[in-house]
């Protein structure tokens, strides 16, 4: 296969001098070049130093026999917390080498600060081989081996740019070692290499914002010797062998050690999870570990995944129709269950069509990844849910998040982005602080930036509008956000994820969302569970308007021991603050009854964390005013 060398320097002219701004080596093959080269064209242009005003790019075929190979040197890392230290630890590594005037070679680098080369010393001599002493010597035409399918990234990985360096700099011929100083003053690391130590990357070697630094190459042997030197570092073209990526992939004697470190530390942070059991049936009140519990945390809003209807109507559809599906629906996997329960739930949410995911989560990750292609943007809420921050982040679109249901900065982040194609995407409930999008500004946003709106509706189906139909009954407006989400695991009582929306939107989906296509269908018992769910809201609204009542009188009595706090939804936010504050309250109301979990970083922002109630429909009002006075109490502990 032929091979190219791709050189690029880019600079700016700053009072009639060019200054350096980018610069890169690549040895490539032939389909690599297109990409590659706009990449660091565009790195020039847009870089950090400021948008270059010349660009050298150079491209030459490597002719056969042109090339050699090199292994990388194995790497190590001193850590030192100073530059002091630092230094110590060249000139401990020069002696190792037998190099003994390490102080006077050291000293030598305020040399070197206004070079864009590198130093060629004389070890033995300290004198200065290199022709040009302004200049110094280039090491180039040098490059990491690698597939053509090394993925093009504009930004540089400078820890396996510098290993490729250093390997290219020790093979070459009379090169005993080398030194290295970042001369950046963002970067305070350094490295001495040499064939018998290897590439030892030193923590620091000077102070945050100091722009000194540069290279020193030391050398051994005559000035004919030099000669050969400097034509191998400027002239071979060198594909370095195995060099790492980053400075923690080799050496690792243990790879479980990272994943205990993490556990511990978040177990030290408070932020360690656990789960517990819960021995009955998803009702008001429950039994774990032995004890009876009012439970406060369920999203089954409206009690009835214990309700005997929709038990007798999922053993029915297990006795008719088994258990597992069998297939992914676009194989084995569609039965008549699936298609009943799709045109219920646009009938419930007044859309043409709908279409089912396996869970909430799978279908914000489908749908978001779907519409998500490259030059899309989606503008989300800054609390929305997990599964929609991890759909933008599957897909190819830009996200832009906004200020938390704040219609304001998120008109001027859709002014400021143009969006050919982009969704306006927010919870309808804030899973978390239980408060309500302003859906009709997204809508018309929306319609005035040409975008899609999208919501999410899992904790408000069943819960908000007169009779629970979710968000848009809530605003009593016939306007319908473009996409609208939700789940079959909170008031439905059962699981799985869902989309309305009209019949071009579901069409897309069913072809292009892959946590549909790529994943077996719900079985019988969740679906039928599902759709008796919903015609028992649909038939008896006191169900919705109990779970209302019982809201406002579960807040009235928090207001009344001593804490503030509001909802529009069934969710209501006790903050608390510190995680470990809320982890203890949440033991303490255990102890004393109540089950109600302690929600931390990264679920919220950290020093947010909260105790987060959740009503239902089948708690008494007496019940949740005797749950507000254990709270007050375990809050106030
Ligand atoms: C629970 C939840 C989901 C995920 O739904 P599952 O069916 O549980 O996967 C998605 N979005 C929001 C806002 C949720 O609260």
């Amino acid at each position: 296969m032929t091979l190219y060398s791709m050189k690029m320097r880019a600079s700016r002219n700053e009072n009639g001098k060019p200054v350096h701004v980018s610069g890169a080596e690549k040895i490539l093959a032939q389909k690599e070049i297109h990409d590659n080269a706009s990449a660091l064209i565009e790195r020039a242009l847009c870089h950090s130093k400021g948008s270059a005003d010349f660009i050298n790019l150079k491209i030459e075929e490597i002719r056969p026999g042109e090339l050699s190979y090199v292994e990388a040197l194995p790497f190590t890392t001193r850590d030192v917390k100073t530059a002091e230290e630092g230094r110590a630890v060249i000139l401990e590594l020069l002696d190792k080498l037998g190099i003994k005037n390490g102080r006077e070679i050291l000293s030598r680098f305020s040399e070197t600060y206004d070079m864009r080369g590198a130093m060629l010393l004389n070890a033995d001599t300290l004198e200065r081989m290199e022709p040009d002493t302004e200049r110094g010597i280039r090491a180039t035409y040098m490059d990491a081996e690698h597939s053509p399918e090394r993925s093009v990234c504009n930004d540089k990985n400078h820890f396996q740019e510098a290993i490729v360096l250093a390997s290219k700099v020790i093979s070459a011929p009379h090169i005993i070692a080398e030194i290295c100083m970042s001369d950046d003053p963002d970067y305070v690391t350094g490295y001495v290499a040499a064939e018998a130590i290897g590439y030892v990357r030193i923590t620091k070697l000077k102070e945050k914002g100091c722009p000194d630094g540069g290279r020193i190459f030391l050398f051994r042997g005559s000035s004919e010797d030099a000669k050969e030197t400097i034509k191998y570092l400027e002239k071979q073209k060198v594909l370095v062998k195995n060099a790492p990526l980053s400075p923690c992939s080799p050496k690792v004697s243990d790879p479980w050690e990272a994943i205990r470190k993490d556990i511990s530390q978040r177990k030290a942070a408070n932020l360690y999870r656990t789960t517990r059991v819960i021995d009955t049936a998803q009702t008001a009140h429950v039994r774990s570990e032995g004890k009876q519990l009012l439970l406060l945390a369920s999203n089954s809003y409206l009690g009835l995944s214990d309700e005997p209807r929709v038990k007798e109507a999922a053993i029915e559809a297990v006795r008719e129709y088994g258990v597992g599906s069998g297939g992914s629906r676009l194989t084995t996997g569609t039965l008549p269950l699936h298609e009943k329960l799709e045109r219920d739930l646009a009938a419930f949410k007044g859309t043409e069509a709908a279409i089912l995911f396996n869970t909430g989560y799978m279908a914000n990750v489908g749908i978001l990844s779907a519409l998500g292609k490259s030059g899309a943007v989606i503008f989300s809420d800054e609390l929305n849910h997990a599964s929609i921050i991890d759909g933008c982040r599957l897909g190819h679109a830009r996200t832009v998040v906004y200020k938390h249901n704040d219609m304001k900065d998120l008109e001027e982040k859709l002014k400021a982005v143009s969006a050919p194609f982009g969704v306006i995407v927010s919870d309808a409930v804030f899973s978390m602080d239980g408060d309500v999008a302003n859906l009709p500004e997204i809508i018309s946003l929306s319609k005035k930036y040409n975008l899609l709106s999208m919501v999410d509706e899992a904790h408000a189906t069943g819960v908000i509008g007169k009779t629970g139909h979710g968000i848009v009954e809530y605003y009593g407006s016939n306007a319908h956000p473009d996409i609208l989400m939700g789940t079959m695991s909170k008031s439905l009582a059962s699981e799985g994820g869902f989309v309305c929306g009209d019949n071009l939107l579901i069409e897309y989906l069913r072809n292009t969302a892959r946590s549909f296509i790529f994943s077996t269908s719900l079985g019988p018992a969740a679906l039928v569970a599902a759709d008796e769910a919903l015609h028992i809201i649909e038939d008896e609204p006191e169900r919705v308007a109990q779970l209302q009542r019982n809201t406002k009188v579960f807040i009235k009595a928090l207001a009344e021991n001593g804490i503030t706090t509001e909802s529009s939804s069934a969710i209501v936010p006790i903050i608390i603050g510190d995680e470990g504050a809320a982890l203890k309250a949440a033991q303490a109301l255990y102890d004393d009854g109540i089950f109600l979990t302690a929600i931390r970083y990264p679920t919220v922002a950290k020093g947010t964390a909260r105790l987060r109630a959740a009503i239902m429909a089948t708690h008494t009002e007496a019940e949740l005013t005797a749950a507000a006075q254990k709270i007050a109490k375990a809050v106030k502990q």
